[in-house]
């Protein structure tokens, strides 16, 4: 890892998570026995250095002598090569609505098998996933759940697609990899609920199986992104365009945290941003925080500040921007922007109506997305 202060802040974060084992997840019909993690495998994108073995997943680029575990707690070093840990054993496992990824414009009213490991890449202090995020995959109870058999039961759930999400799925790189391409074999869709922070090669190699993807744009001002998450801005807006590029449908959440990512001029710039290098086509959620884990001093996001960042969206020309974590807002629709009739109805994560044809509102406008 290349910024010492980062690792040691990221170790502290996570011995309070250390100690957790996953709750509060349900496992899905048919379930599982839970086991420690037996995962271990060899990992992808690995170099030898003089220091150590390094991993080129992510930009953490984790450097690990023998026994050293990584940032991400997913990878370990052994006999100078490196493992990842929790190869077919997810910590949770669960049937979701695709509308609570969120993707809104990928096959509304279907339903995501929704698989995660323990570990994450980043430490944001605001993690709502804690428990499973800043811990390690020996230390959580697991399902052991190869790649086929999460496809045979996303299959058997009746789920169009698998979404690889909760935890960070860019540290369980390897079994996305593997379930996907056997989901895609049998006509499932993949979807990454992600930080997007990823090195390009192992991104773009990922995106070859990857359907649709909800990366969280967590702030537009570095030095925030430091503090709040321990990773850096640029590598996610790499990402962004990579996805985009490779052809992935593409979703963004902005979570709205008061006092740290709530500046309007800051969400100005970061929709300034999206609409200058190709991104108003793409739906932009933003997320109301509640208060938890190292920032449950704080309160939830105020509606008028949520209000407010709409605004600024739409003003910069970006055109479908919803509200989440926000029942009753108003922004959960999908408003067609050529006649402003609305073209899919929710309520929550349910769908109420769809009024699309082919991808068309009846006025003929193409709503991009995903619909079939
Ligand atoms: S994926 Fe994990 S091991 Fe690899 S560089 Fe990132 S944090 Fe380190
Ligand atoms: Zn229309």
């Amino acid at each position: 890892m290349k910024d010492k202060g980062k690792k040691i802040s990221r170790r502290s974060f996570a011995r309070q998570g250390s100690l957790a084992v996953a709750a509060g997840f349900i496992a899905p019909a048919g379930s599982a026995a839970l086991i420690p993690s037996t995962g271990e495998r060899l990992a992808m994108y690995q170099e030898q250095s003089a220091r150590g073995v390094v991993c080129l997943i992510c930009p953490n680029e984790c450097t690990l002598k023998d026994g050293e575990l990584s940032d991400c707690r997913n990878r370990i070093a052994r006999r100078s090569k490196l493992y990842t840990m929790a190869y077919g054993n997810p910590c949770a496992a669960n049937i979701d609505p695709i509308e609570k990824k969120p993707l809104y414009h990928f096959l509304p009213g279907t339903s995501a098998f929704s698989i995660a490991t323990a570990g994450c890449n980043l430490a944001c202090l605001n993690c709502q996933n804690w428990t499973i995020s800043q811990t390690s995959p020996d230390k959580t109870r697991n399902y052991d759940m190869p790649p086929e058999d999460v496809v045979r039961r996303a299959s058997a759930g009746g789920c169009r697609s698998i979404a690889y999400t909760y935890s960070e799925p860019v540290t369980f790189y390897e079994y996305v990899l593997d379930t996907s391409k056997i989901a895609h074999e049998e006509g499932i869709r993949n979807i990454m609920v992600s930080n997007g922070y990823i090195n390009k090669e192992p991104l773009r190699q990922l995106c070859k199986h990857i359907d649709g993807a909800n990366i969280d744009l967590k702030s537009f001002n570095d030095s925030t992104y430091l503090k709040l998450t321990g990773g850096r801005l640029q590598p996610v807006l790499d990402s962004l365009r990579t996805y985009r590029d490779e052809g992935v449908w593409l979703e963004i959440t902005h979570l709205v945290v008061p006092g740290w990512t709530d500046k309007p001029e800051e969400i100005k710039q970061m929709c300034g941003w999206l609409a200058g290098n190709g991104f108003k086509d793409t739906p932009l959620h933003f997320s109301r925080f509640q208060p938890q884990y190292k920032l449950e001093h704080l309160p939830p996001t105020p509606a008028g500040i949520l209000n407010r960042a709409v605004e600024i969206a739409r003003s910069a020309g970006i055109r479908y921007v919803y509200m989440g974590n926000m029942p009753g807002s108003g922004f959960d629709d999908t408003i067609c922007p050529s006649c402003g009739k609305k073209v899919v109805d929710r309520s929550g994560y349910r769908i109420v109506a769809q009024n699309l044809k082919d991808g068309r509102c009846s006025c003929g406008a193409l709503i991009p997305g995903v619909w079939h």
